[in-house]
């Protein structure tokens, strides 16, 4: 089951949208700050972010102003660190890369706001910022030969170029599952271990010597396959589409034929492909936990917290909206799209059911890699 086509965020502003729904990502972004921070405080120790021109691209934008809210704090961190070391702050060069069905038109018609907020708080003396897009998948290459000095990723490598092949087997699971046999969680592994090594063989090709990643995706907590932070969203979803099955909405055969292009890693096997692919070194590795629906406050210790006042049956539709937006598209492409409104509203029900339970959260990895 190909992701690369059909995998993309719901598009637009309304309602059901990405734009609209990816409070979650932001506060993730949020969350990865400080190993940004100290990733760019490296390349200027190295002279790098001093250079005329800084080239930068965010991997899998979407089409939320996340991306965007990205570049400034980079720009940000940037300009500080050039008055400190008494250098003339660079221009950039912000690159928005996602895949060609990716819904650009949205996040380039946020540009002009960024452009002028940007000179707001970075005042004259900064130096020019051009953002521009770069559809493609970054499972290939997307830019020339040592042409780029930072690329950051958030929440996105965790989505496989497409879901493993031969697990016909996985029945009506649509992820890993406690019940799935161990040839899926094998070739889910392999799937992820392919996709992170071309990831980073391609990117060593673009990046400079001493240039840096930062990236943040999904992840989990403990080496078990099937531990509960990695499994439950899907296992959610899983029962939902039985229900609907159960009531004649969609066909057998159409349920046990789909999979999750998708995987959360171990930070050993992490570690373990960076090792082996040999063409970076892995500065930091933190992991953190956000709640599958956040709450936004000016205080981030609290962005996370769970206000336990607030019934799970709202925390229930929070969730399944914020996963509509992302997932709906690849769904729609597999089953079509009358069925969404019942089937989200079954997920909302059976999220509020878990969570009334077991307070589960996403478990997250965030890492600096710099080029050898
Ligand atoms: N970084 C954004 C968006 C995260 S959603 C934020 O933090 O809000 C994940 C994005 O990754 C989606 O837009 C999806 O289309 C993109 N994506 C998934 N696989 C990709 C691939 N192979 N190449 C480029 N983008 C990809």
């Amino acid at each position: 089951m190909e992701g690369k086509n059909i995998l993309h965020m719901n598009t637009g502003n309304g309602e059901l949208s990405y734009a609209r729904n990816s409070l979650l990502q932001e506060s993730v972004t949020r969350k990865a700050l400080s190993v940004l921070n100290l990733a760019i405080k490296n390349m200027a120790d190295l002279g790098i972010i001093f250079s005329q021109c800084v080239k930068i691209a965010d991997m899998g934008c979407s089409s939320s102003v996340n991306s965007l809210l990205v570049a400034s704090n980079i720009i940000d961190i940037v300009n500080k660190l050039c008055e400190e070391n008494n250098q003339k702050a660079p221009q950039f060069e912000f690159y928005l890369n996602d895949l060609f069905g990716n819904d650009f038109n949205t996040i380039i018609k946020m540009i002009p706001n960024f452009y002028s907020n940007l000179k707001k708080d970075q005042g004259e003396h900064s130096g020019h910022c051009f953002v521009s897009a770069t559809p493609g998948s970054f499972y290939g290459r997307l830019f020339p030969d040592q042409s780029m000095h930072l690329v950051h990723s958030s929440y996105c490598l965790h989505w496989l170029s497409q879901a493993p092949e031969g697990i016909e087997n996985n029945t009506t699971n649509i992820y890993i599952a406690k019940s799935s046999p161990p040839n899926v969680f094998e070739a889910y592994e392999k799937q992820f271990q392919n996709d992170f090594r071309n990831f980073l063989q391609v990117r060593s090709q673009e990046i400079v010597r001493g240039g840096c990643m930062v990236l943040t995706f999904l992840g989990r907590s403990m080496a078990d396959p099937t531990c509960d932070d990695c499994i439950y969203l899907w296992h959610l979803l899983g029962l939902s589409l039985l229900d609907l099955l159960k009531e004649g909405l969609i066909q057998e055969s159409d349920l046990s034929s789909f999979n999750m292009p998708y995987y959360t890693p171990y930070e050993d096997e992490v570690r373990n492909i960076i090792r082996n692919e040999g063409s970076f070194s892995l500065d930091t590795l933190n992991v953190f936990q956000v709640n599958w629906y956040p709450i936004k406050t000016n205080d981030d210790d609290d962005a996370n917290a769970k206000d336990f006042n607030e019934p799970s049956h709202i925390y229930g539709k929070k969730t399944a909206k914020a996963i509509r937006a992302a997932v709906e598209p690849f769904l729609t492409s597999h089953f079509g799209n009358s069925i969404m409104d019942v089937l989200f509203k079954r997920y909302a029900k059976h999220v509020a059911l878990h969570l009334a339970k077991k307070n589960t959260g996403h478990f997250s990895l965030v890492i600096s890699l710099s080029k050898k």
